[in-house]
Parts: C-alpha cells; structure tokens; sequence
C-alpha cells in the first residue's frame, strides 16, 4: 500500500529527506488540478500561474485529454521501436499536418528534443553542407535555455548551471541574443550547421526580442545554408497567442522543436519537426529512445493539440495577453515594486524594482500564494505569469486583482 500524505509539512519533510536537493520549491504541497485551479493538500484553492513552465497550456487534468489517455493506456502504452504501433504514425501524420512539415521524431523531454535537433544539424552540415569531419559548429546566444544535459548546458551561459559539471562538448559559438549584426558574422563561418534559439527567452525571464529578429535570423540562415534550430518547447502551442512564436513574424524554422503542452503536462512528450532533406540524414541505429514515440504518447499528444485547435487557445492567450498586460502596465504606475511588464500572448514576466540577490521577487511570491496564485520568481528578481491557456476574462480580473493587492500591502 502506497501510504497517505496527510499535510504540508509531511510532504515537504519527506522530499527533503529522501528526495535530491535540485530544486528549491515554494513551501506549497500540490494535490489535485483541474483547469486553471491547483489545490494543496490542505484543500488551498490557487490559481496556477506558471502552468508547469507552460506545459498545461490546456488546463489540468483536461478531461478530453485525461480520458484519451486512460482508453489507450488500457489498450496499449509502450512497445519500444523495435515494432510498428498502431498510433504513432497517426500522431506523425497528425504533427506534420498542424505544423507544416514532411517528417517528425518523437522523443520525450524538452532536453533529448533539443539533443535530436542537435545530431541532426551536425549530420546534415556533414553530409548535406559538406563541412569536414568533426568541425561542425552550432551558434547558440547568450541566456539560452535549452535544458539541462551536459551536451546542452555546454552552450549555456547561466554559471550556476554549469559550474561544477565541466567538461563541456566542444563545437558550439555564443552570440548575443537579439543583435542581428551578431547573427550576420557569425553565421558566415562555413562551419556553421545551424543557429539554436528560442523565439521568446522564457528562463532568462521572457525576454521578447526586437520586431524583425526572427525573421532577420531566417533570411540570414538561408544567405548561409545554415539550418535554424527553433526551441519552442515552452512558447509554442499557442502560449504567445499563435500556434508558434514564430509565426508572429511568418517564420519558417528548418528544425521546430516542442515540448511541454504537446501532451497537455500529462506525460512526457516531445517532437523534432522537419523536411525529409534534413531528416532523412538520420538512419536505423543512430538515434532513439526506448519510450520515444509510445502508443500512449501518441494519442495523448493528438488530443492534446485537438484541444488547443477546438478551443482556441490560441485566440484566447492573445486576447486575454493584451487584457493582462494592460492592468499589469496600469500597477507600474500605482506602486514602484514593478518595473517592467513584457511578454506575449499569455507567457508574460513582471520585473521587479530590487537587485536579483535579494529576496523580494520570492517574497511576493509567497505573498500571491497566501492570497490563493501560485508564480515562481526566475533569476531573481523577474516574476514569470504564465496560466493555463483556458482561463476566462473575468479569472483574469481577479488574478491581477490579487496581483495587485499583494503587491501594493507589500512591505520588505
Ligand atoms: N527548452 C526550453 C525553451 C524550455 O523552456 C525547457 C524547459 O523549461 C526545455 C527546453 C527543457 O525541457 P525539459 O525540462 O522537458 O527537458
């Protein structure tokens, strides 16, 4: 018999004590979701307003997709690639239609997505680009966040997610993020397979590049035969109020890759998107992963984005974004703990007026969360707002309301 939490502090000791110490939670025990609400173990109602870093962009336990899930995984859940399923080629078929491209691969975290797109841009500047053996370079910019592997962190330029973890996988050059002159010498090094972005730097604290940064990377990696490597595991989905980040500005990525709401947040799910010139450069044996492409996977992850398409979540994020920005702008003025409010859609960040060292983004945090919203402070003093996609105008309302209110009675 699986025992019974039966409060906060009960959980809260067990993961010390038992769990790695590689996160640094707020001190809140979740229980049950449903939609945009969050409960602790208590019966706390919240407002999530981090939705899982965007993965449950389609509300919690989403019925349609909690039911997809539960008929399949009475049919079947995993066979490995050793065999054919019956599903995944639907959910093949299914991405590759949604998204505009001829082959798709699916694996499960964000971070082995990033690591296939990874091998695929080197094989193809090989094999496709002709740059000699071993001397393939990928341009990745500053703050990236691509995950956490040690091939991927090699390319980070957050010191705390490298130090200690040395040494790093050669083979990767670092640009200023959102400088197209930057992008222009870079990626004139014939070397160079592809340039790593993300179209929104969601860890490094929503940071929204200039109008024409996009699609001044795109004409660039064209001029150059460069592959552009798109990270939209937490933009795309229809966070930003579009499908993808990318196509606020009509951008095409060569190599799309995404995460996190493609299943909803019920189980890991992920998928590299691209044309068969650079996916076929991968053959038998040189790639996979044992739950990559599971029957349960498959189906979850077409119902997933059903829902986003049936109910427009899209339209939703961006509509609502606007609302949401507009009170968040309207506080800036009433009270000089905020700054800055940027974002798009419903991915959005208030900074807040103290040094990154000190404790009061975290502080209000535990604030939102006495008075019933959950949001987790990034890199210190930036505060990411980021709900589930299905929330209302009128919730909305009342989460800048709390917002507000706590910001406002906050006292250091
Ligand atoms: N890429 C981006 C842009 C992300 O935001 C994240 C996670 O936050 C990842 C990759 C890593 O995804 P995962 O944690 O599923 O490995």
């Amino acid at each position: 018999m699986i025992e019974a939490i039966t409060s906060s502090r009960e959980a809260i000791l067990l993961e010390d004590q038992y769990g790695a110490h590689n996160y640094h939670p707020l001190p809140v025990v979740l229980a049950k979701g449903e939609g945009v609400f969050l409960w602790d173990v208590e019966g706390k109602r919240y407002y999530d307003f981090l939705s899982a870093y965007s993965a449950v962009n389609q509300g919690h336990c989403h019925p349609r997709i909690i039911n997809a899930l539960i008929n399949q995984a009475r049919e079947l859940t995993l066979t490995s690639r050793a065999f054919y399923n019956d599903k995944l080629g639907l959910a093949e078929k299914y991405v590759c239609e949604t998204f505009g491209y001829q082959k798709a691969l699916f694996m499960n975290s964000g971070a082995e997505a990033n690591e296939t797109a990874i091998k695929l841009a080197r094989k193809w500047g090989y094999t496709q680009k002709g740059i000699p053996a071993n001397q393939a370079v990928i341009v990745a910019v500053k703050k990236n966040f691509h995950g956490r592997t040690t091939t991927i962190i090699s390319a980070s330029t957050d010191e705390t997610a490298r130090t200690g973890f040395g040494p790093f996988m050669p083979g990767f050059e670092i640009i200023d993020y959102d400088n197209i002159p930057a992008l222009e010498s870079a990626l004139a090094n014939p070397n160079v397979c592809a340039l790593w972005i993300e179209p929104i730097q969601g860890e490094a604290g929503v940071y929204v590049p200039q109008d024409g940064y996009l699609k001044a990377a795109e004409t660039i990696c064209h001029k150059h035969n460069v592959l552009l490597m798109m990270d939209e595991i937490q933009t795309g989905i229809a966070r930003t109020g579009k499908m993808l980040a990318s196509d606020h500005e009509q951008v095409r990525p060569d190599l799309l890759i995404l995460g996190k709401a493609l299943s909803g947040g019920v189980l890991p799910v992920s998928v590299v998107l691209a044309d068969d010139p650079v996916m076929l450069v991968i053959h038998p044996g040189e790639h996979g992963s044992t739950f990559g492409g599971n029957p349960l996977a498959a189906v979850v992850c077409m119902e997933a984005l059903q829902v986003v398409k049936d109910e427009n979540l899209a339209g939703n994020a961006e509509r609502l974004g606007q609302v949401f920005r507009t009170r968040m702008n309207a506080l800036i003025k009433k009270s000089d703990w905020v700054t800055l409010v940027r974002g798009k859609g419903l991915l959005n960040a208030i900074v807040i007026n103290d040094s990154p060292k000190s404790q009061t983004a975290w502080n209000l945090c535990m604030e939102f969360a006495k008075n019933g919203l959950l949001a987790k402070p990034t890199h210190g003093n930036i505060i990411r707002l980021a709900p589930p996609l299905v929330i209302t105008e009128e919730q909305i309302h009342e989460c800048c309301d709390i917002i507000e209110q706590s910001i406002i009675n906050f006292r250091k």
